[in-house]
């Protein structure tokens, strides 16, 4: 059984419990991070951490472990839960308050909780299927770089994309497509990487900026740009990004082929960097 840790202790999953009055239960008043471990390491630690403090900073709730600590309960997860891969979730709510108001109580220890889950990476030929989207108008609130554990909207979009056999949803707000629900998106035109930029309306994905550095570090033209809904239509490539699904092609949006209905060219040369990447940093060398 898997070993998880909460509030101080490791201990099986099934014995982990929190109170009903937690104000994540009651609210979804917390915020979470997942991070990729390849071979026992994980990948942009400090990035993730950074975003980490970033959300609980937005939410007015105190870091309730150094970075040392956070590093030390991962590596302690990560080893009695042996795999070669894994994806680390970490969630901190406010913790439990006495009664049940919206407003932040005064004092309240906050709940964190962190598990790991064995990881498969798809390898590039699986990855080169490629899957469908569908797009959705983004009906979610103006704090989406806030990565909260109230994910209710995110989840309706998705289950709608995946009720009508597609893997993901691509939002749009105000005629701008935004992000997956949960993924970063990426259009590319005329052999140019186009993303939109950071802000409030979107998550500031750790792979999506990834893609960004390896992109310039090999030549490849990329923009940080608003991305109307119609070049979306019009795209040589789509590309999702998330740190569990890596850099995935979108070959169908809307039950229409996008480019020739195939993984393309541009994807073909950014997976092999970026699974050059990873087996470099899986080997110690980054
Ligand atoms: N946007 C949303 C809404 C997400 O939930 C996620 C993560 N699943 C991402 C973007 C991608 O972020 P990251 O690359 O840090 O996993």
């Amino acid at each position: 059984m898997a070993t998880v840790y909460l509030n101080g202790d490791f201990l099986p999953v099934d014995q982990a419990k929190v109170s009903v009055l937690d104000r994540g239960f009651l609210f979804g008043d917390g915020v979470y991070e997942v991070i990729p471990v390849y071979g026992g390491r994980l990948l942009r630690l400090e990035h993730h951490l950074q975003r980490l403090q970033n959300s609980l900073d937005a939410i007015g709730l105190v870091n309730p472990r150094s970075d040392g600590q956070w590093t030390d309960i991962f590596h302690a997860l990560i080893q009695q839960n042996p795999s070669t891969d894994h994806s680390l979730y970490l969630q901190v709510t406010r913790g439990v308050a006495p009664k049940r108001d919206h407003a932040y109580p005064q004092e309240t220890r906050p709940t964190v909780f962190v598990m790991v889950n064995p990881l498969k990476p798809m390898d590039k030929q699986e990855l080169a299927q490629g899957v469908e989207a569908i797009t959705l108008d983004d009906i979610r609130w103006r704090a989406c770089n806030i990565k909260a554990t109230a994910l209710l909207a995110n989840a309706m979009l998705r289950n709608q994309a995946v009720e009508r056999g597609a893997a993901e949803a691509i939002l749009i707000r105000d005629g701008m497509v935004t992000e997956g629900a949960a993924s970063n998106v990426f259009v590319i035109r005329k052999g140019e990487l186009l993303t939109p930029p950071k802000g409030p309306l979107l998550l500031p994905g750790i792979t999506r900026d990834l893609v960004l550095e390896l992109a310039s570090e090999n030549g490849m033209p990329a923009q940080e740009v608003e991305i109307p809904e119609a070049s979306l239509h019009k795209a040589d490539e789509i590309w999702l990004t998330s740190s569990t699904r890596e850099i995935l092609p979108v070959v169908k949006l809307d039950g229409v082929a996008v480019g020739n209905g195939e993984a393309g060219p541009i994807w073909q040369g950014m997976i092999d960097i970026y699974q050059d990447y990873k087996d470099r940093f899986r080997r110690g060398e980054i």
